[in-house]
């Protein structure tokens, strides 16, 4: 703590937004470019060291917050960069795409805002690359023993990278035609660049993993096949299974999963597509779903040019302070967020409905209706009490040539055969089942991340992933492992 009164001298500032004219009319990150750099070691300075650090404590990888904001404030980067490294293997996604729950546990919170953790976290990891102090770490010997990882996603990866580091021989394998999971043709390239996710691959591949994309396992490779080849197999193929909306007009033409909308538009970022084939532009569009894959929806048409944008939420509109009783410090609460894409469908008025935002909150849909192509082109909603149950009199329509379900996730998509060829056993919820050491009920197996876990956050993700390479590397080895095993399968973010 370089400053012992720096919570009392410094106000909490954010890295500061591009205007919403100039960002709209790209799709690179919404931040001012270099614009954290110079606000950041005060920040930093904000931070109390306190003796229990709450901040540590709400971050399922046990990042060392108060000894990096130490470290920042004296502008000790390669030191800081290493107690960063120390405890996540990507940072750079973390610091840009996490919801921050180290931020909500903050002791300042208490009664005032609490540091910029998310932000001390991602002018690190930037400054690491730019320094380069994060190298290619290759094992000093190799172990003989192999692991094929199933999911490159932010599981698959930090598994790899903890098993590579280990010594063992890892090969990932990855149905799309790129890697990252949801990093790479869910998340807009607005929230990350895909930049950030080469130059990790670059670094995982310079180590020595190997990658293997457009192979579905279960289909390209078989997974039993797979299993006899390599001496533990790692499955971390995320819950990709959506949730549907059935109601009457499901059918009609025009109505999508924010899956199959969100890939075509980052794909058309990459430079595989002139333009995406389920557009936006010049569309009403509604999008049902208040979280953040709505968001991403929201930012994504708003960029495509939409001719307006409503999203629906289920939930009444929370509060903007947390609820004591049921949320107290230092849980994370749910409170109303103004995401970068809620502050641009606001300012650019998206939806006239809506005041502050595009969102309707406690809106429930009933149908669709469409033209006589078979198009959709309104839905129909009612508003719903907190029990959603629909209240009298308030049905209404809106206009929308474009529907977007963003419902969340049921758990691992099991079309692939990838479960049934390897007979695993699944939870109630339809989660892949699995043991205190993350081990199917198939030897030799082991299941991590949002297909154990369910749907979940990335921070958890890499968690997981470090978490199950410390597990296989014990299976392998006989012997106690010494790679970090930040969570058990078990852990969840705390609650009262
Ligand atoms: C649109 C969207 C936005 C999100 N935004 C955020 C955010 O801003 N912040 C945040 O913290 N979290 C966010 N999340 C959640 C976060 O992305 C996930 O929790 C995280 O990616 C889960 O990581 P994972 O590695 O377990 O799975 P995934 O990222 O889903 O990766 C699984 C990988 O396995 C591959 N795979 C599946 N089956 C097979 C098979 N049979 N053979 C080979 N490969 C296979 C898939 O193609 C995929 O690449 C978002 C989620 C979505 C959908
Ligand atoms: S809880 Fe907040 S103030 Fe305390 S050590 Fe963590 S970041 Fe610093």
């Amino acid at each position: 703590m370089a400053d012992p009164k720096g919570f009392m001298t410094t106000p909490r500032r954010e890295w500061p937004r591009r205007p919403v004219e100039e960002r709209v009319r790209d799709w690179h990150e919404v931040y001012v470019p270099g614009g954290l750099l110079p606000i950041i070691s005060k920040q930093a300075d904000r931070c109390m060291d306190c003796g229990v650090p709450f901040c540590h404590e709400a971050c399922p990888l046990g990042n060392l917050i108060p000894e990096w904001n130490d470290l920042v404030s004296r502008e000790d980067w390669r030191a800081a960069s290493d107690r960063l490294h120390a405890t996540n293997n990507f940072p750079e996604f973390t610091g840009r795409l996490c919801p921050a729950p180290c931020e909500a546990g903050c002791v300042l919170t208490i009664n005032q805002p609490a540091v910029t953790i998310k932000n001390v976290e991602c002018a690190i990891a930037d400054r690491a690359w730019e320094e380069r102090f994060a190298p290619p770490r290759p094992p000093d010997r190799l172990s003989g023993r192999t692991v094929a990882v199933i999911g490159s996603g932010p599981t698959g990866l930090a598994a790899a990278q903890q098993l590579t580091r280990a010594g063992h021989t890892v090969a990932v394998y990855e149905r799309d035609d790129r890697l990252g999971g949801l990093m790479r043709y869910g998340i807009p390239a607005f929230k990350m660049e895909k930049h950030h996710l080469e130059r990790r691959l670059e670094q995982m591949r310079a180590e020595g993993t190997k990658f293997r994309t457009s192979t579905v396992v279960g289909q390209d490779v078989g997974a039993a096949e797979l299993r006899a080849r390599y001496d533990a197999v790692v499955i971390a193929t995320g819950a990709t299974a959506w949730r549907e909306l059935p109601v009457p007009g499901r059918e009609l033409a025009g109505i999508h999963q924010a899956m199959v909308y969100l890939p075509l538009a980052n794909r058309v970022c990459e430079g595989d597509l002139e333009a995406s084939p389920v557009s936006a532009a010049g569309r009403h569009v509604v999008i049902v779903g208040g979280g953040d894959t709505g968001a991403d929806c929201l930012g994504t048409a708003v960029r495509q040019g939409a001719a307006s944008v409503t999203q629906l939420d289920i939930y009444a509109q929370p509060g903007a302070e947390r609820d004591e009783d049921t949320e107290p410090w230092p849980t994370y609460p749910k409170v109303y967020r103004l995401s970068a894409a809620h502050e641009e469908a606001g300012d650019l008025r998206t939806a006239p409905a809506a005041d502050a935002d595009a969102r309707l909150f406690a809106a429930s849909t009933l149908r669709f209706t469409g033209d006589a192509d078979g198009h959709v082109r309104e839905l129909h909603l009612v508003e719903v009490d907190a029990r959603r149950r629909p209240l009298p009199g308030t049905e209404r329509t809106l206009p929308a040539d474009l529907v977007l379900l963003a419902l969340g996730f049921s758990g691992p998509s099991q079309g692939d055969g990838l479960i049934a060829q390897l007979g695993l056993d699944l939870t109630p919820r339809g989660t892949l089942a699995r043991d205190r050491a993350f081990a199917t009920n198939v030897p030799g197996v082991f299941a991590a991340g949002d297909a154990a876990r369910g749907q979940s956050l990335i921070v958890w993700a890499i968690a997981e992933g470090r978490s199950v390479a410390a597990a296989v590397d014990h299976h392998l080895t006989g012997g106690p492992s010494r790679l970090p095993s930040p969570i058990g399968p078990y852990d969840r973010p705390m609650r009262v």
